[in-house]
């Protein structure tokens, strides 16, 4: 998805992606598609489901091994009139010779440091947060594992809800989300009603031009507290923090459909997602 700003500069990009999706794990799979088709139509070609096993330079070119994500086909192509090959297959903990057998704290399989929910490690004088302990690997939620954690220390009580933590990736338009996807409450057996309003149907989006996008809010079916939004939008990345907080105080789509908001705004259409999915319509569309 990060080709998405060379496409524009007029380079042609392919991704190719390991998943059946685009957007990674976590993405609500309705998004996911509508975000393909949106970076499909600015000119990126998707290969999903195909690894990547190898990449060698010649004359100028960079040929690029891939099979199927499964290893039954195995095939190679090579990226015509291409001089660049960008990686970017995710991160590890950065804890390899840190020194942590040197105090005798040993990290879990996968190199991060296990801590409890005061960000104390095994060594109780000793606390690590950030990209080295569970959860998302974001420069927001390290902020507020440090913030939290140092007035731990000072003796107030951490606390810290990671349904509550946004994600954005930084396309055009840009994609973000805050809570549960659709698949996750299906897989948890939640009641919801789900909220959406197209971009095409808000009246800064058709002013500005830029109408590629949609609001989808998610809803318990049976209280109405928000328990998820996802959104494409130029904007998304903004508009999240709003979801966020809603969440983070514990709103229903109600609520949120109640607030006044200005007029003509992208953000319009997150109230009008959210009078959907506690009233079952929007006001425009
Ligand atoms: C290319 C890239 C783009 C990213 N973009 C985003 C983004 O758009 N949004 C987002 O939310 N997150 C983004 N991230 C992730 C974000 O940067 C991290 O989640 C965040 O920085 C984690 O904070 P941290 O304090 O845990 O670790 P870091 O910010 O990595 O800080 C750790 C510090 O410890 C220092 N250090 C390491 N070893 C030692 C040692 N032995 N002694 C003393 N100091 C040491 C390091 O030099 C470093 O300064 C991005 C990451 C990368 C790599």
């Amino acid at each position: 998805m990060q080709g998405s700003v060379w496409s524009r500069l007029g380079a042609k990009v392919t991704c190719v992606e390991f998943l059946g999706h685009v957007g990674g794990m976590g993405i609500d799979m309705d998004i996911s598609k509508n975000t393909q088709k949106i970076l499909t139509k600015q000119g990126l070609k998707f290969m999903l489901n195909t690894k990547v096993t190898g990449a060698v330079e010649s004359g100028g070119s960079i040929q690029v091994t891939v099979e199927d994500s499964k290893g039954s086909q195995t095939a190679s192509f090579v990226l015509a009139d291409c001089e660049t090959l960008l990686v970017c297959i995710g991160r590890r903990p950065y804890t390899e010779n840190l020194g942590l057998d040197s105090v005798n704290i040993e990290a879990d399989k996968r190199g991060r440091i296990p801590v409890n929910e005061r960000f104390q490690t095994s060594v109780p004088n000793i606390y690590a947060i950030g990209d080295v302990v569970d959860g998302p690997m974001l420069a927001h939620k390290a902020e507020d594992e440090g913030i939290i954690c140092v007035e731990g220390i000072n003796g107030s009580v951490p606390h810290i809800d990671y349904n509550c933590v946004p994600s954005v990736v930084y396309t055009h338009p840009e994609v973000a989300w805050v809570g549960k996807t659709e698949e996750q409450l299906k897989e948890e057996g939640v009641p919801y009603n789900v909220g959406k309003f197209p971009l095409l149907a808000n009246s800064r989006a058709k002013t500005n031009n830029d109408t590629d996008g949609m609001m989808k809010v998610l809803g318990h079916k049976e209280t109405d507290r928000l328990l998820g939004v996802h959104m494409i939008g130029s904007v998304a990345g903004e508009l999240i923090n709003e979801a966020a907080l809603a969440m983070e105080y514990g709103a229903s789509c109600e609520d949120i459909a109640r607030v006044c908001h200005a007029h003509p705004t992208v953000s319009e259409a997150f109230r009008e997602a959210n009078l959907m999915a506690y009233c079952g319509k929007p006001i425009n569309f």
